[in-house]
């Protein structure tokens, strides 16, 4: 099946100008330019011979329809949403190539067995409502009445949000698929690391989307007069934090060294009173560890934990630490790992397979039907930032290979 490669450049052009002119590129969910992107969308999908419908959950979601619905739907897609300042190919590679797998079978008058939905996830990206991945949590059963009342900064309820989005709060259980309703679930993505560019591949299967788990730290010791205060007699809580994040690097990267993946990140400290002639009296700590293997995402915060309570008692000091998240890791499926790998060889691509170390929709669609994902090269691995660059020829490349994985897919009830 050919893929229109010029429609795929224009449309992610046009797709990423839909942001706030003064900082590119710049759609947060739920804003002007965010609505007006999805308008367009829908208008293309509809150009494209699709039938269109935002789900309860605020969803955009275009069908081609297939023969037999019995069969359920295979799915693509990902999100058109960014971060503030964010970059021009996250998200909208994986929505623009989908559109054009379901546009091309309609143009080269292939008739699917499954229907094929392409889907604009709601803000994959963390929302000014304190939650991410808003459609795909709501697809999936995800997403609670508790969530819904969330609140952003100038005081709207996430329910109000999903509204003006065009979903109906009220319902969002209904907003909830079915699993026999879906039959599998594919996205493209850029990589947003330097992996596959520094091993020279073309294309990233991804075999599992790390688990993430989140903990602070509360470092107490006594804040006191920095000119007045010997040396021995001091209770310095960053002296004792400085030894935890020195140590979560060394840690991390002894676990790097053997098959399997692991980062682990300080990501923000505070530290009080935080003035230049005082001793600091607490530091507080925020740790956050990413793995592809369970045992690893469970072991590295017990033993850092403990190593920081030996530490603190050294310095004298008091040690707090409570999980604050937990994001489980999720298992592509063998079914579409091994779909996409032979897609990328009969399309004489070089592929690898990786774990994702970003949170993605996949991660709450593979709940409910067989879900993998691929992704391209992006330049110097950059991401979430205006820097953030792929060539055309990767994109064309992804978007081939998703064409190919679907066709693959849709194909198997004939065999
Ligand atoms: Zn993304």
């Amino acid at each position: 099946m050919k893929l229109n490669e010029k429609r795929i450049e224009q449309r992610l052009s046009k797709l990423s100008e839909f942001t706030i002119p003064g900082s590119p590129w710049t759609r947060r969910a739920f804003t002007e330019p965010y609505a007006r992107a999805r308008d367009w969308l829908e208008h293309e999908m509809t150009i494209a011979g699709l039938t269109t419908r935002i789900d309860h959950g605020g969803n955009l979601i275009g069908t081609l329809p297939g023969t037999n619905h019995a069969l359920g739907s295979l799915a693509s897609g990902s999100h058109i949403d960014t971060v503030v300042d964010g970059g021009r190919y996250d998200g909208i590679l994986g929505v623009v190539a989908a559109l054009e797998t379901a546009q091309s079978m309609k143009e080269n008058n292939y008739q699917p067995h499954h229907n094929i939905e392409v889907i604009d996830f709601l803000s994959e990206e963390p929302s000014d409502y304190g939650i991410s991945c808003i459609g795909s949590r709501a697809m999936s059963g995800n997403l609670s009445s508790d969530h819904l009342q969330y609140t952003n900064a100038s005081g709207e309820k996430l329910h109000e949000a999903i509204r003006r989005a065009g979903g109906t709060p009220e319902k969002i259980q209904n907003a909830c698929r079915s699993k026999n309703e879906l039959a599998g679930f594919v996205e493209l993505h850029i990589e947003q690391g330097r992996v596959l560019e520094s091993n020279t591949k073309k294309i990233g299967v991804v075999t599992n989307i790390v688990g993430i788990k989140r903990f602070e730290m509360i470092i107490t010791g006594r804040s006191d007069h920095s000119g007045t205060t010997p040396m021995n007699l001091r209770q310095d809580a960053l002296v004792g934090a400085s030894k935890i994040i020195e140590r979560v690097n060394t840690q991390a990267k002894e676990y790097q060294t053997t098959n399997g993946y692991l980062v682990a990140t300080i990501g923000a400290i505070h530290v009080r009173p935080n003035a230049v002639n005082a001793v600091p009296g607490e530091v507080r700590l925020t740790l956050e560890v990413r793995s592809d293997k369970q045992d690893w995402l469970d072991h590295f915060p017990e033993q850092l934990i403990t190593f920081a309570t030996k530490a603190c008692e050294t310095e004298r000091l008091q040690i707090k630490s409570r999980q604050l998240s937990y994001m489980h890791l999720t298992d592509c499926a063998d079914l579409v790992i091994q779909t996409i790998t032979r897609s990328a060889n009969t399309l004489d691509l070089s592929s690898m397979t990786m774990p994702s170390g970003a949170g993605h929709d996949s991660v709450f669609m593979a709940q409910l039907c067989p879900t993998g994902m691929l992704f391209i090269p992006c330049l110097d691995g950059r991401s979430h930032c205006p820097e953030e660059s792929i060539t055309m020829e990767d994109a064309i490349n992804g978007a081939n290979v998703l064409a190919q994985s679907i066709l693959s897919l849709d194909q198997r009830v004939e065999k």
